[in-house]
């Protein structure tokens, strides 16, 4: 690590990072430097394509150059504090940042592909009922360098530097880990330009999937500005039962939400929203109400992901009897949508939807685990 090179660990933590700083502020910061305006685009090629962690391997730069940079920066990644491997190969790792906190990030591999599960706060504010991370009080928005920090260590665990064109294990990004991504956007936004960005960590728009409450004046931004995939956390067909679901619900009402939804930048029949939806036995999970979810998307591109709730210890509530999510199912099959149940992943090592949580918040269950 380029920290540990450095022999007074006072003047290290006071280095500037350049990891999450954008491609045109790094350029600014070389040219405030000195360094001719294409050694920004080297510097960017060796943290983001080849996945430097150190200034010392960039063989490209010359040596006092690099000598230079490390003494007045650091390119610091998230530390790991945990990693666990479920059966089913869900990887789950947590990271500790300089302050302490922690957060969680999940890779579920699959047949063609493979899913980063990606936090964007320590906690979360929404109190979503049936989700385990909403019982931990918000501490704090990740900054961007820990969002993008977080795709870098998982290319760093699966051996994927430099950014591989084909094969890949980390195909496709979900920000569906812990926090809500549209209530620190900024971060989230500039985390996500460095991710797509062709010359370095390379994962397009088409492949990453944005996961919110339904945090509605912030939706037109995430289409007009990064156009990646939206998924919207619905699990309800009344306001009633949304908003004790997803108290969020009672500042964006569903019909709000929707309004959102139609008017989404970019949303086609080619690319669809994903309304999510928890399956919660007994509570939302009537064919009634999938007749009434099928009456509300009328006239939205979308497709449905039925989330088979994943218990955590003191849940208040219980998963759909598979009976009731097959047909749940089948009546928006019959309508026209698109309504694949999520396997869950995972599980066994609480790296499902929802399972996320700071262990060392928590530290009964983690030493149980
Ligand atoms: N705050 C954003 C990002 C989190 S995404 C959002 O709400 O969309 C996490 C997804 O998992 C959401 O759809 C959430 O509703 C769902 N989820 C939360 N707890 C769950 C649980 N216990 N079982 C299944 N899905 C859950």
């Amino acid at each position: 690590m380029s920290d540990m090179s450095c022999p007074d660990p006072a003047i290290a933590s006071r280095r500037a990072n350049l990891v999450g700083i954008g491609r045109g502020e790094l350029a600014a910061e070389m040219a405030a430097f000195g360094a001719e305006p294409f050694r920004a685009s080297q510097l960017w090629h060796w943290i983001y394509h080849r996945g430097a962690a150190d200034f010392a391997v960039m063989t490209s730069l010359a040596k006092g150059f690099r000598e230079r940079l490390a003494a007045h920066y650091a390119l610091r990644r998230p530390a790991v504090a945990g990693a666990q491997v479920s059966a089913d190969g869900t990887r789950k790792w947590l990271l500790r940042f300089a302050d302490g906190q922690e957060v969680e990030t999940v890779h579920i591999p699959e047949a063609d592909r493979g899913t980063l599960c990606l936090s964007s706060q320590v906690g979360c504010t929404l109190n979503c009922t049936f989700c385990h991370t909403g019982t931990q009080r918000l501490a704090r928005n990740l900054d961007a360098a820990e969002i993008v920090g977080q795709v870098m260590l998982a290319r760093d665990a699966l051996g994927e530097w430099p950014s591989p064109r084909d094969d890949r294990q980390l195909t496709n990004i979900v920000l569906m880990g812990m926090g809500e991504p549209l209530y620190n956007y900024d971060n989230v936004a500039a985390a996500l330009k460095i991710v797509m960005d062709p010359e370095g960590l390379a994962i397009s728009r088409r492949k990453i999937t944005l996961s919110t409450a339904g945090v509605v004046p912030v939706i037109a931004r995430v289409g007009a500005e990064l156009g990646v995939n939206l998924a919207i956390s619905l699990h309800a067909v009344t306001d009633a039962l949304r908003d004790r679901l997803v108290p969020l619900n009672r500042k964006y009402p569903i019909s709000d939400l929707l309004d959102a939804c139609r008017n989404y930048p970019g949303a086609s029949n080619a690319r669809r929203i994903t309304f999510e939806y928890v399956m919660l036995k007994g509570v939302n999970d009537s064919p009634e109400e999938a007749r009434e979810l099928v009456r509300l998307l009328r006239g939205i591109p979308a497709k449905v992901n039925l989330i088979p709730f994943n218990p955590w210890p003191g849940a208040p509530y219980e998963c759909s009897t598979e009976a009731a999510i097959a047909a749940f199912s089948e009546i928006l099959f019959d309508a026209g949508y698109s309504a694949p149940v999520r396997t869950p992943r995972g599980r066994d090592i609480a790296a499902a939807c929802g399972q996320l949580k700071s262990a060392s918040l928590h530290p009964r269950l983690a030493a149980s685990a």
